[in-house]
């Protein structure tokens, strides 16, 4: 029997991205649920840190379903910003969506030269437990903003974000290229171990 992991979101998208990720590092019998149909609370995301917002979508999840719960936070910190949009990334422009995001974020470094348009993407993740143990990681890539869109893949501001070490934007790569490279990935992949456990206890 597979251990039911539930995954603190009501979006299929990043189920899809998580059950990939997972799958390609090796987990085995994991049954990972999204919350839809079961009856969760939003989750005020008011944590300072992705860590913080991570554990609070986590705990909240275990506490409304009984199952381990699995959570993830991410965005984009640059450089010559001191780190923002961080946490605020998904509501940059107030709530206007992707592209907007995009567009005010590329105003706002217009004036920045090649040189300091350093980015990193960063993703928190937390796996909390029923028995009240919680385990977190975060992973992060760094690379540099564009002027402009390049290419059509992805989400976010994928189209203008360029990994060190790459010539083409986030937005550019297949989506197992970007697994391989991604915070997401990496975070994902360093909670795998603890993960497969929770398989392993269960089969
Ligand atoms: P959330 O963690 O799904 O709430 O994502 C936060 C926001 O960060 C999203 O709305 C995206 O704009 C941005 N973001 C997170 N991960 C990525 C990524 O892999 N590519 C592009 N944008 C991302």
């Amino acid at each position: 029997m597979a251990a039911r992991v539930v995954l603190a979101t009501r979006n299929a998208h990043k189920v899809e991205e998580v059950r990939r990720i997972l799958e390609a590092a090796g987990v085995d019998g994991v049954e990972l649920l999204s919350l839809d149909g079961f009856d969760a609370p939003e989750v005020v995301e008011d944590g300072a840190t992705f860590v913080e917002n991570a554990v609070l979508k986590a705990r909240s999840a275990v506490a409304a379903t009984g199952l381990p719960a699995l959570a993830d936070d991410s965005g984009i910190a640059v450089d010559a910003l001191n780190g923002m949009p961080g946490v605020l990334s998904a509501r940059w422009s107030g709530g206007r969506g992707d592209a907007a995001n995009v567009d005010l974020l590329l105003a706002q470094v217009a004036d920045v030269p090649d040189e300091r348009r350093g980015a990193s993407f960063v993703c928190a993740v937390a796996l909390a437990l029923p028995d009240g143990t919680l385990v977190t990681e975060e992973g992060v890539v760094a690379g540099t903003l564009l002027r402009e869109r390049r290419g059509t893949g992805g989400f976010g501001y994928d189209p203008v974000f360029v990994p060190l070490g790459h010539e083409q934007s986030t937005a550019e790569l297949s989506p197992a290229e970007k697994d391989r490279l991604s915070h997401r990935g990496l975070a994902l992949r360093a909670l795998a171990p603890r993960l497969a456990e929770l398989g392993r206890a269960a089969g």
